[in-house]
C-alpha cells in the first residue's frame, strides 16, 4: 500500500499523494530475504504466502507492467530476427536509432515501459525506469522522444543527485554551443563525471533556458545546501576537544541523523568543510546565490512554474502532455510531471520554496 502524503491543492481539494515505496514486502514490510515478483520484477514479497495474499490487489498492476516489458522484448526479437549486424553493435547506428524507421517501435516500447514502471510508485520501478531512459539516450542521442527530461527527476528520487547534476551540466554546457550536433557520434556523449555541484550555474545560459533542467538543478542545489547546513550544525553541537570526525562519520551523521539526502555531498571535501568555517560559509553563500539566480531565471521564463510545485492544482496531476508555448501553464505542467515527485520526496524542499516565493513577492510589492 502506498504511504500517502497529504497535498492541499490550490483549488482547496486534498488528495493523497503517494511517495516512493521502498523495497519491502508488500504485506508485512519486512526488508530482508525478499523475493521479486517474477511477473513485473518490481514488487517484493518475503514469502509465497504473502505474495498470494497480495495477488488480488497487485494483479492489475503486475499484468500491465509485464505486458509493457514483453512489448520491449517482442520489438527486440523482431530486430534480432532481421539478422545482419545488430544495431547495438553497429557504430553508425548505435546512437541514432530513431533515424532507422524499423528501430523506432523498439524505442517507443521502451519509453512506455519506463512510464509504467514509474507509475508503480515502487523504488524498484523508479530504478528500472531510469535504466530504460538512460538506455534510450545512449541508443538515440538526439532523443526524439524527450527521455532526457525524465532522467533528472528519477535520479534525484534515487539519491543520485550527482549523476543528475553531471547530465544537466553536460546538457547545458555542450549542447548550447553553436554548431552542436546531437547526432555526431564521433563526439563524446554525457562524459562529464563528478562535476563540483557547488559550481556556478551559468552553463544554463538564460537565453537558452529549458525549464526541466533548471528546476531540477535548483532542487539538487537545495539538497546539497541542506547537507552543508548539517555539517555546520554538527560542528556547532560537537563538544570542544572531541576527536575530529572522519569523512565517513560526517557523511553518516548527515544521512542517518539529519536526514540529509543526495550524493553530491559524497564528492565534496566534507572534512575541510567541518574544519574551515569560512570555506563552509563561502560554499553555502555560493549555493544560495545560485539558487536565487535559478529561481529568477525560471520565474522570468514561466510565471506558473514555482507556484505549481508549492501549490499544485489537481489538474496538474491529471493533465496529459499537450503542445505548449514557452511560458504557458502547459509547459509548467510538463515540467511538474517530470519533477514533482522528486520535490515532494525531498524533506523540507517544498516549504522552503514556499518561503522563497513569499520573499520574492514581498520584494516586488
Ligand atoms: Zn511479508
Ligand atoms: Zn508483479
Amino acid at each position: 500500500m502506498a504511504t500517502p502524503r497529504r497535498v492541499v491543492f490550490q483549488d482547496g481539494l486534498e488528495k493523497d499523494f503517494p511517495k516512493m515505496i521502498p523495497k519491502h514486502c508488500e504485506v508485512c514490510r519486512k526488508t530482508d530475504s525478499l523475493m521479486r515478483c517474477s511477473g513485473c520484477s518490481v514488487y517484493y514479497y518475503c514469502t509465497r504466502d504473502h505474495q498470494a495474499h497480495d495477488w488480488p490487489t497487485h494483479k492489475p498492476t503486475c499484468k500491465q507492467i509485464s505486458a509493457k516489458r514483453k512489448d520491449v522484448q517482442a520489438e527486440e526479437d523482431k530486430i534480432r530476427a532481421r539478422g545482419g549486424l545488430l544495431p547495438w553493435d553497429d557504430p553508425n547506428v548505435n546512437g541514432v536509432f530513431w533515424r532507422h524507421a524499423h528501430l523506432r517501435p523498439y524505442l517507443q516500447a521502451k519509453f512506455l515501459y519506463g512510464e509504467f514502471l514509474v507509475r508503480s510508485w515502487r523504488r524498484q520501478g523508479v530504478e528500472d525506469s531510469l535504466k530504460e531512459y538512460l538506455d534510450i539516450l545512449r541508443r538515440n542521442r538526439p532523443d526524439n522522444q524527450g527521455a532526457r527530461d525524465s532522467v533528472p527527476g528519477l535520479s534525484i528520487r534515487l539519491g543520485q543527485d550527482q549523476e543528475a547534476y553531471d547530465l544537466i551540466y553536460w546538457w547545458g554546457r555542450k549542447t548550447t554551443q553553436k554548431g552542436f550536433d546531437w547526432a555526431d557520434l564521433s563526439q563524446p556523449f554525457l562524459d562529464d563525471k563528478n562535476v563540483d555541484a557547488t559550481g556556478p550555474v551559468d552553463f544554463w545560459c538564460p537565453c537558452f533556458l529549458q525549464l526541466t533542467p533548471v528546476v531540477a538543478l535548483y532542487l539538487i542545489k537545495f539538497r546539497l545546501l541542506q547537507n552543508l547546513k548539517g555539517i555546520k550544525r554538527l560542528r556547532e553541537t560537537t563538544p570542544p576537544g572531541s576527536p575530529t570526525p572522519t569523512r565517513e562519520e560526517i557523511l553518516s551523521v548527515l544521512k542517518d541523523k539529519y536526514q540529509c539526502v543526495g550524493n553530491t555531498i559524497d564528492h565534496q571535501p566534507v572534512v575541510d568543510f567541518y574544519h574551515n568555517e569560512s570555506l563552509l560559509a563561502e560554499k553555502t553563500n555560493h549555493l544560495l546565490q545560485q539558487m536565487t539566480q535559478l529561481y529568477h531565471s525560471a520565474d522570468n521564463y514561466n510565471k506558473h512554474m514555482w507556484r505549481l510545485i508549492t501549490d499544485p492544482t489537481e489538474e496538474a496531476f491529471s493533465a496529459l502532455p499537450a503542445p505548449y508555448t514557452p511560458g504557458s501553464w502547459n509547459e509548467a505542467q510538463i515540467v511538474f510531471a517530470h519533477l514533482y515527485s522528486a520535490w515532494a520526496e525531498s524533506v523540507a524542499a517544498v516549504p522552503a520554496l514556499r518561503k522563497v516565493i513569499g520573499n520574492a513577492k514581498a520584494a516586488t510589492a
